[in-house]
C-alpha cells in the first residue's frame, strides 16, 4: 500500500481487486474522488449526495462507497504546490475506480492539460461516452428517445498523439525533405505537418473493450466508424483490425454484419458492422435506433460524441469515463465554467450520470437505476437547473444542490 501525505485512506473501506474487465468489488469499496476546479465543488457535492442516497436506497446499508478525497488542480496546487501530485496518480492506480470533476488547464507552468496527463500516465486508452435521452430534457431532434448509443473513442493514437511540427520550423522542413527524398512524396512548401499513427495493438485492445462492454450489457451491435475509403492504412486498418479482433477473441459471441446479408441469423450474437465516418453523422440523425456501441479512432470519436450529445440535449447532461486495463476514471465531460464557480447554479447532470456509469461498472445496477429514476423524476417534475429551465416551458429553476435533493426525492 502506498503512503499518502495529503490524502487519507478511509479506515472503514476495502480495495477493489481484479481489473476493469472483471472488477472484484467489496461491499465498502474505497473510491477516490477529485472534486475539480471552478464549478467542480458545486456539482461534486450534489453528485455525492445522490450516489450515497441511491446506494442506501438500493442496499439499505449493506453496501456503501468509502469515499477518499485525492487532490488535483487548484486545490492540489494550494496544498502541495503541484497541480498533479504523484500520490494522486498512485491512489487512482491502487484503488482502480475513481471519479473526478473538471480541472482547469493551468496556463504556463509546463503542463499541457491535467486531463491528458492523467489519461497518458494511467494508459486510459478508451474514452466511453454513453448518449441517451432523459425524458423531458429539451432536444433539437424530433425523436430523441431513439438515441441510445455508447461511443468508444480511442484515446492514445491518431492525429491526437501530439506528433506535429509548425510551419517554417527546421523540424517541419526536415520531415518534408525526408518525405520528398526518401519516399517520393511532395508536400507544399511551408506546410505544418502532423503524423497519424494507428497501430494494431492500440486498435485491438480498444475494439475488444467495446465488444466486451456490448456483451456485458446485452447490446446488440458494435459499429466501427472510420474513414478507411480515403485513409486506407490508418482508418481502413482500424476497421480491418476491429473485425479481426472480433474473430480472434470473440468468435462465438460476435458475427460480422456481412454474414447477415448472406442469410445467417444473429442469434443473440453481437453484430460487428462498419460505417464510413461522414455517413455515420447522417445515420445517427436519421436511423439512431440501428446503432448501439460505436467504436472509433481518436478524432472521429471526439466529433461524434459531441454531435450525439447535442441530439439528446447537450453537454450539460453528457457523462463520460476514461478506462484502461486496470483503472476506470469517471468524469464530467464539460469544463470548469469558472464564471459560475461557487454559485450553486449549474447542472450536476453530467457528473451524476458519470456516477451512474461508475455504479454500473461496480455491478451495483440497482443503485444506478435508482439514480436514473430520480433524474427522470426531477426533470419530469420540471424542477431543473438554469440551463434546462431556459429551454423549457413552465419549468422551475432550482439550484445545483436543490436539483440533487429533487433527484433523491424521486428515487
Ligand atoms: P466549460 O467550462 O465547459 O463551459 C462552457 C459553457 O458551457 C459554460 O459557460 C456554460 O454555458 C456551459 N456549461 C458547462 N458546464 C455546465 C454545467 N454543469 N451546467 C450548465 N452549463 C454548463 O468550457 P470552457 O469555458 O471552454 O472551459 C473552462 C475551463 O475548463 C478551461 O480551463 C478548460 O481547460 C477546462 N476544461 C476542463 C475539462 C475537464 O476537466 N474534463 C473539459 C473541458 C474544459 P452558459 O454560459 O451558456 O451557461
Amino acid at each position: 500500500m502506498s503512503e499518502y501525505q495529503y490524502a487519507t485512506v478511509p479506515s472503514d473501506g476495502e480495495r477493489i481487486a481484479g481489473d476493469t474487465a472483471n472488477p472484484v468489488v467489496p461491499d465498502r469499496p474505497i473510491v477516490p474522488f477529485i472534486e475539480g476546479d471552478g464549478i467542480g465543488p458545486d456539482i461534486w457535492a450534489a453528485t455525492r449526495h445522490v450516489v450515497d442516497a441511491a446506494v442506501e436506497k438500493a442496499y439499505g446499508g449493506a453496501r456503501a462507497v468509502a469515499w477518499m478525497e485525492v487532490f488535483a488542480g487548484e486545490k492540489a496546487n494550494d496544498r502541495a504546490g503541484e497541480w498533479l501530485p504523484g500520490e494522486t496518480l498512485d491512489a487512482l492506480t491502487e484503488f482502480k475506480v475513481a471519479i473526478k470533476g473538471p480541472l482547469t488547464t493551468p496556463v504556463g507552468g509546463g503542463i499541457r492539460s491535467l486531463n491528458v496527463t492523467i489519461r497518458q500516465v494511467l494508459d486510459l486508452y478508451s474514452c466511453i461516452r454513453p448518449v441517451r435521452w432523459v425524458p423531458g430534457v429539451p432536444s433539437p431532434v424530433r425523436e430523441p428517445e431513439k438515441v441510445d448509443m455508447v461511443v468508444f473513442r480511442e484515446n492514445t493514437e491518431d492525429v491526437y498523439a501530439g506528433i506535429e511540427w509548425a510551419s517554417g520550423t527546421g523540424e517541419a522542413e526536415a520531415v518534408r525533405d525526408f518525405l520528398q527524398e526518401r519516399m517520393g512524396a511532395t508536400i507544399r512548401e511551408a506546410s505544418g505537418i502532423g503524423i497519424k499513427p494507428v497501430s494494431p495493438f492500440g486498435t485491438k485492445r480498444h475494439v475488444a473493450a467495446a465488444i466486451r462492454y456490448a456483451l456485458g450489457r446485452r447490446r446488440d451491435s458494435v459499429t466501427l466508424m472510420h474513414k478507411g475509403n480515403i485513409m486506407k492504412y490508418t482508418e481502413g486498418a482500424f476497421r480491418d483490425w476491429g473485425y479481426e479482433v472480433a474473430r480472434e477473441l470473440f468468435p462465438e459471441d460476435t458475427i460480422a454484419e456481412e454474414r447477415l446479408w448472406e442469410g445467417e441469423e444473429a442469434a443473440g450474437r453481437v453484430v460487428i458492422k462498419d460505417r464510413i465516418a461522414d455517413s455515420m453523422f447522417q445515420q445517427v440523425l436519421l436511423r439512431p435506433e440501428e446503432y448501439s456501441v460505436v467504436a472509433t479512432p481518436n478524432l472521429n470519436g471526439d466529433y461524434l460524441s459531441d454531435a450525439c450529445a447535442a441530439q439528446v440535449g447537450g453537454l450539460g447532461m453528457a457523462p463520460g469515463a476514461n478506462v484502461g486495463d486496470s483503472v476506470a476514471l469517471f468524469e464530467a465531460t464539460h469544463g470548469t465554467a469558472p464564471k459560475y464557480a461557487g454559485l450553486n447554479r449549474v447542472n450536476p447532470g453530467s457528473l451524476i450520470l458519470s456516477a451512474v456509469m461508475m455504479l454500473e461498472h461496480l455491478g451495483w445496477d440497482d443503485a444506478a437505476r435508482a439514480v436514473d429514476r430520480g433524474l427522470e423524476g426531477a426533470v419530469g417534475a420540471r424542477m431543473v437547473t438554469y440551463d434546462l429551465e431556459r429551454q423549457m416551458d413552465d419549468a422551475t429553476r432550482v439550484s445545483t444542490s436543490r436539483f440533487g435533493e429533487t433527484i433523491v426525492a424521486h428515487m
